[in-house]
């Protein structure tokens, strides 16, 4: 049986650059505390604790004094700065590049938007990290928009700049701006492109791999998809796998794979979410090779 790892699966840019700046400064001997989990892989935040490196909550955060505590490639509110700097904790920054971007750019609109009474909509998942981070760039007063049934708490007769969190789906992104501008038009503004700026801020990091991985399942016979079980992009990755490939299974350690998946099957395909460290598709891979089928 042939066997192929995807070439293009591991951490995205931002999580590699984080967990690099993590290894550094464990390396220099520094003790660091992570605030939350740098990645959503349990492997990976074990092979970093054994470094040395330790996870924190918020809760914990607060209650901290004079250490250095790393920010993920998520991002963090500001409040978190405000916190860090009132303990004598010293920031490791490792929010990624394009978000932190993103926070300035949203900053920067908030400003701009409350001068116009407009409102700044942001995109996203509920409680995830960089949506806090995001929101928190407008004092709290953006609006998140979860899903179509959020639209409704816009006043769409009023300029709207829309952002999205970097992860989030691409047609869905649109179908939201869309329902935005009917919206509007239901308002009676005729014109909703001249209130209405939607902003391009879906990372394409994430965004390229569907394409890739539907190419990638349709093209073996077998999938092994490798993710932690808490990754909601390895959940939505690997449903996009099996939606092309029925013979896709979910793992997150070698262990799990049952040799019978392979019976009668002439290829298997190895591949993995933007939160799967790149050893761990090679220690899988391996796996498969030394099964001897
Ligand atoms: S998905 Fe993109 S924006 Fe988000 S952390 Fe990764 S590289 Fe950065």
């Amino acid at each position: 049986m042939q066997v192929d790892a995807d070439k293009e699966s591991g951490f995205c840019f931002g999580v590699q650059n984080a967990v690099k700046i993590a290894e550094e400064a464990l390396l220099r001997g520094e003790k660091v505390y992570s605030l939350g989990d740098i990645v959503h892989n349990e492997r990976e935040i074990g092979r970093l604790a054994s470094l040395g490196l330790i996870t924190i909550t918020h809760d914990q955060f607060s209650s901290l004094k004079n250490c250095r505590v790393l920010i993920r490639a998520h991002g963090e509110p500001p409040e978190t700065y405000l916190t860090a700097e009132r303990n004598n904790i010293g920031i490791i920054e490792a929010t990624c590049p394009i978000v932190r971007k993103l926070q300035a750019r949203i900053r920067k609109t908030w400003i701009r938007a409350r001068e116009e009474s407009g409102q700044v909509l942001i995109y996203g998942k509920p409680g995830h990290a960089e949506v806090k981070g995001l929101i928190g760039q407008t004092n709290g007063e953006g609006i998140l928009i979860s899903g179509p049934g959020d639209i409704s708490r816009a006043d769409l007769s009023k300029p709207v700049y829309l952002f999205s969190q970097t992860t989030m789906g691409r047609s869905d992104y649109r179908n939201i701006a869309r329902l935005i501008r009917e919206g509007m038009r239901e308002n009676g503004v005729t014109d909703p492109d001249r209130l209405l700026t939607v902003n391009n801020t879906i990372c394409g990091q994430v965004s390229n791999r569907e394409p890739h991985l539907r190419e990638f399942a349709a093209n073996h016979d077998v999938i092994i998809f490798v993710s932690g079980r808490e990754s909601s992009n390895g959940r939505h990755l690997f449903g996009v796998c099996r939606s092309v490939n029925p013979n896709s299974y979910f793992i997150s350690s070698p262990e799990e794979i049952d040799a019978s998946w392979f019976i009668g099957k002439s290829s298997a395909g190895v591949c993995g979410a933007t939160s799967t460290p790149k050893w761990l598709i090679g220690e899988v891979y391996e796996y498969i090779l030394n099964l001897g089928l």
